[in-house]
C-alpha cells in the first residue's frame, strides 16, 4: 500500500488521475493529509465517495506512531517514533521566546560514526521516507493542539537522527512538500538543514534556496575532526570549506558553523583561534553548543567559564557567536540518548 505522505504533489496527482478522477482533485486530497492532518481517507469528506473508496484500496495515512513521550522541565518534549517496519527514531520540540521548533530526524541510525553521538553508535540502518520525515511534523503539531499549547510549531531543524544529505533525494522531495502552499507552506527561512558535510549535494541545495544551511563543524582541524568525526572528516576540512566558500548566500546572510563543545578535547584557547582562521574564507557565524553528557561516551561538558572564554576569543576577532543553551537534559534529549536507552542500550 501506498503512503500518501511519501507523495509528491504532482505523484498524488498523477493517482488521481490513474484511479479515473480529474487532476484538480488533488489539491482537496493534499489539503486534508498537511493541513487538516487527516488520518483516514474515509474521512475527507468533500471528496466523492468514488474517489475515497478507490483510494483507500491502494493507499493508506500512514503517521508514525508515538512509542514514548517524555516532557522535561524546561519544556522541551522527545518523541520516539515507531516507523511501519518497527524501527525507531527521534523527534525532539524545543520552546523558544514565541514559538516551538522541532528537530527532526532523517535517517533511522547514522553512518557518519560521530564519537559524541548515541544515534553514531547505533550505525546505520537505513533511510527514511519524505512521508516519514514530514510524518515527524505532523506528529509534533498535533501534540501541541490536543495540549493546547499557546505557541505554535513555526521552525523545523534537520538536526536529529542521522546525515541529511547522505538522503538527498527524500530530504528534498521533504522540502518541496514543506513549501506547497496548499500544503504546510513553510518559508525557507523557518527551515534549517544540519549537515556534516557532504560534498555532492552541498551546493545544489543552496541552489534550491528551499531552506538555511547549518555546518556541524565540531572540530577546526583536519586531525581532530578524523578524530572525533571519522566520517565527516573523509571529505577534507579545507575541501569542505572550499565548496563552502561558493555557497550561494542572500546579501547580508551567512552560514551558521555548530560547534559542539566537548571538555579537554576541542575547548581549548588554541582551538578558537583555529576556529577563526579556518572560517576566515567564508561568511560565518558560530553557535557554541555544550555538550549533553550520553551515558556510555567518553565525553563531557566544559564549565561555563570555559564556553565563555572560547566565544570572547571569537567574538574578539569579530566573529558573531552565540552560545546555545542544551535543552532537555533531563529526558536524554541528546540525539539518540532515547532510542538507545528505550533499546535497552542497544
Ligand atoms: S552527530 Fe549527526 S552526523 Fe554525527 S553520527 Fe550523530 S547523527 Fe550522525
Amino acid at each position: 500500500m501506498t503512503n500518501l505522505l511519501d507523495l509528491t504533489f504532482h505523484e498524488l496527482e498523477s493517482l488521481i488521475v490513474s484511479l479515473g478522477e480529474p487532476p484538480y482533485r488533488a489539491r482537496q486530497v493534499w489539503q486534508w493529509l498537511w493541513q487538516k492532518s487527516c488520518r483516514d481517507v474515509a474521512t475527507m469528506t468533500d471528496v466523492s465517495k468514488a474517489l475515497r473508496t478507490r483510494l483507500a484500496e491502494v493507499a493508506v495515512i500512514a503517521w508514525p506512531a508515538v512509542a514514548e513521550v517524555r516532557e522535561s522541565r524546561d519544556g522541551t518534549v522527545k518523541f520516539l517514533l515507531e516507523l511501519t517496519d518497527g524501527e525507531r527514531v527521534e523527534c525532539v520540540i524545543i520552546p523558544e521566546k514565541d514559538h516551538f521548533t522541532a528537530c527532526l530526524s532523517t535517517q533511522v541510525g547514522c553512518a557518519m560514526g560521530c564519537g559524541f553521538c548515541a544515534t553514531g553508535m547505533l550505525g546505520f540502518r537505513r533511510n527514511m521516507t519524505s512521508g516519514e520525515m514530514l510524518g515527524q511534523v505532523l506528529v509534533a503539531r498535533q501534540y501541541l493542539l490536543d495540549k493546547g499549547a499557546v505557541l505554535a510549531l513555526r521552525n523545523l531543524v534537520f538536526m536529529g537522527m542521522g546525515e541529511p544529505l547522505l538522503n538527498y533525494d527524500n530530504l528534498v522531495k521533504t522540502l518541496e512538500a514543506l513549501h506547497h502552499p496548499q500544503g504546510l507552506d513553510m518559508s525557507g527561512r523557518r527551515i534549517t538543514v544540519s549537515t556534516a558535510g557532504v560534498a555532492r549535494h552541498l551546493l545544489d541545495l543552496g541552489r534550491m534556496g528551499l531552506c538555511a544551511l547549518a555546518i556541524s563543524l565540531h572540530a577546526p582541524t583536519q586531525a581532530l575532526r578524523e578524530k572525533i568525526m571519522p566520517g565527516a572528516a573523509k571529505l577534507e576540512l579545507s575541501k569542505l570549506i572550499d565548496i563552502l566558500a561558493q555557497y550561494p548566500l542572500k546579501p547580508r546572510e551567512k552560514l551558521t558553523f555548530e560547534y559542539l563543545l566537548l571538555a579537554g578535547v576541542n575547548d581549548a584557547d588554541a582551538n578558537a583561534r583555529e576556529l577563526v582562521r579556518l572560517l576566515s574564507r567564508v561568511k560565518a557565524k558560530v553557535n557554541l553548543i555544550v555538550y549533553n553528557a550520553t551515558p556510555g561516551l567518553p565525553y563531557g561538558p566544559p564549565a561555563m567559564e570555559r564556553v565563555l572564554a572560547f566565544q570572547e576569543i571569537l567574538k574578539s576577532k569579530g566573529l558573531t557567536t552565540t552560545i546555545r543553551k542544551s535543552k532537555g537534559g533531563d529526558i536524554a534529549a541528546a540525539c539518540g540518548q532515547l532510542r538507545a536507552e528505550c533499546a535497552g542500550g542497544e
